[in-house]
């Protein structure tokens, strides 16, 4: 018998890595997370960014997944509400999509599968007189209108990993998990560090493989792939932003000839988002982009709804991510199931779990799941905790009141900032606000609103070491900074990590 270095290592740190190290630290067990790149830098940043039942996932007769997504989507309004909010969902109808009865009866089914506290119910509107009607095509004179939430998906991602290190987990980005031996009664976990090229071993007495779309990768490059052990299918799906093209807050859902559905959401303020595609994948997920195929599949479905019109010259930003889903043997990708599986490698004597499949909207469930799992092959005690438990900055009743009493506190913070501080941050606002009397108290201004003060926080606590991070998963900043606030702020990043790295040893007398 070796003492394990640590009770749990997690591999992957998108949102089903991040959520079970969360939730594995509340439980007291020591744990090591690791990501290859940065935090939420695959699919769990190239999400449509809603946190949803799936109205459409009735169709398939997924009444279980549809009520657990509606159910996590209340805790998640609770646990972050700077970071899920609710959004109205406006679903237009006309002759020769899905009939009305159809319609009428999964919007009752979604109002009514689980317990709905937070959102209104859905209702019947009249396109022809309702402010919702004004931007779309004026053959839509029914609609429907639902509510749902939209989130941040990358920095939910973060938020679970801070989360997990404040309640004792060790997470390390920039490093791979690069082969698994089971040794006895405990894994052998070899890492490499692709920063600094650097190789090293632990032992941890369990193991969760998150690795998303790379779930099989790790263990084929492990040889733990025997008869058994699921296969995941790769569904890449992509989306355009483009400046806003309507006014109001309220989403759209648009039903295409091909069956598919294609979302057009506010997206940042000043831009819509418009996806998602839906194609089978091969290849490295990482390389995933979007084709010129999609990007005129989007446009058109925009366009054929709404009165204004979008060409390709409009797409100021466009993403794609590859959805890791559970292989049901389905032909159909839309048909594929959205729900995961927790697969058991019960040959080896420590245990360990894959993940396959998954939504970001059922995150919290999956990893209290998983983690009560590998306990039980463990034959460890641990009882689950983190349905009733904010995420950090989350402590908040009402977000609206929250707002309105910081910006009673700091009135010299334009409002733009202000909000942008509060959705991304909620309370942990304070931690890098606090004393503050003027923007100058908040350090180099890099442009676009970018201040030292937030960016020494993002790279103490928030795993910060490329621009890329800043710009694209910490925020969206990237759609707004002009190159010469990107080429400020990539200076003072290298500047800024290596103090606040030698500030922070001092203060642990390293
Ligand atoms: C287009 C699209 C739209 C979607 N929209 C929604 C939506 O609106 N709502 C919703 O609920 N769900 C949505 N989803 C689903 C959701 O985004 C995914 O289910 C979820 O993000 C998957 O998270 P994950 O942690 O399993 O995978 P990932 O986010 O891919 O994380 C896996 C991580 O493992 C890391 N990794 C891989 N190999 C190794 C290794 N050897 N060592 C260390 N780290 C490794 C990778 O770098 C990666 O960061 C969408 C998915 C797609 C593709």
């Amino acid at each position: 018998m070796v003492d394990p270095d640590y009770d749990l290592c997690v591999i992957g740190g998108g949102i089903n890595g991040a959520g079970i190290a969360r939730d594995a630290a509340g439980r007291g067990l020591s744990v090591l997370l690791v990501e290859a790149g940065d935090l939420a830098s695959a699919t769990s940043s190239a999400s449509t960014k809603l946190i949803h039942g799936g109205l459409r996932y009735l169709e398939y007769f997924e009444f279980g997944l549809v009520r657990e997504s509606l159910k996590e989507r209340e805790i998640l309004l609770r646990a972050a509400p700077h970071m899920v909010w609710p959004m109205e969902f406006v679903l237009p109808h006309d002759e020769g999509q899905r009939p009305v009865w159809m319609i009428r009866l999964g919007l009752f089914l979604y109002d009514h599968l689980a317990g709905r506290k937070k959102l209104s119910g859905s209702k019947a509107v009249d396109l022809k007189a309702h402010e919702y009607g004004a931007a779309i095509d004026k053959r839509y004179t029914e609609g429907f209108v639902y509510s749902d939430c939209q989130t941040n998906d990358a920095r939910l991602v973060v938020l679970n990993a801070l989360d997990a290190v404040e309640r004792g987990a060790e997470v390390l980005t920039r490093t791979a998990c690069t082969k698994l031996r089971c040794d006895g009664d405990h894994w052998n976990v070899s890492l490499r560090d692709l920063a600094a090229g650097q190789e090293w071993d632990v032992r941890a007495a369990m193991v969760i493989n998150a690795a998303g779309p790379w779930v099989r990768g790790v263990l084929e490059a492990s040889d733990l792939v025997y008869q058994g052990v699921p296969d995941v299918r790769l569904v890449k799906g992509s989306h355009i932003v483009v400046p806003r093209c309507y006014d109001g807050d309220q989403a759209y859902i648009i039903q295409q000839k091909d069956k598919r559905i294609v979302f057009v959401i506010p997206y940042e303020n000043d831009f819509t988002l418009i996806g998602t595609t839906e194609e089978n994948f091969e290849g490295d997920p990482i390389t995933a982009q979007i084709s010129q195929d999609e990007v005129l599949y989007l446009c058109a479905a925009y366009n054929n709804a709404f009165r204004g019109q979008v060409t390709t010259d409009d797409v100021v930003w466009s993403y794609s991510g590859v959805r890791p889903l559970f292989d049901d043997g389905k032909k159909n990708a839309t048909a594929s199931s959205r729900g995961y599986r927790l697969y058991r490698h019960k040959d080896m004597q420590a245990p360990m779990i894959s993940v396959f499949g998954g939504k970001l909207t059922t995150y919290r469930h999956l990893a209290e799941e998983a983690v009560s799992k590998a306990l039980r092959m463990a034959g460890r005690p641990g009882a689950a905790w983190s349905a009733a438990h904010a995420l950090p900055g989350g402590d908040i009743d009402d977000f609206e009141a929250f707002m309105e009493t910081k910006s009673a506190k700091y009135p010299w913070l334009p409002g733009d900032l202000l909000q942008r501080y509060g959705r991304s941050y909620g309370t942990r606002m304070e931690r890098f606000l606090d004393g503050a009397k003027s923007l100058k108290d908040l350090g180099a201004h890099y442009g676009d609103g970018i201040y030292e003060a937030e960016v020494v926080y993002l790279v103490r606590y928030e795993w910060v070491r490329e621009v890329e991070d800043i710009l694209w998963r910490r925020s969206k900043l990237g759609l707004y900074a002009r190159p010469k606030t990107i080429r400020n702020l990539s200076d003072a990043l290298v500047a800024l990590t290596k103090e606040v790295k030698g500030h922070d040893e001092k203060l642990v007398g390293r």
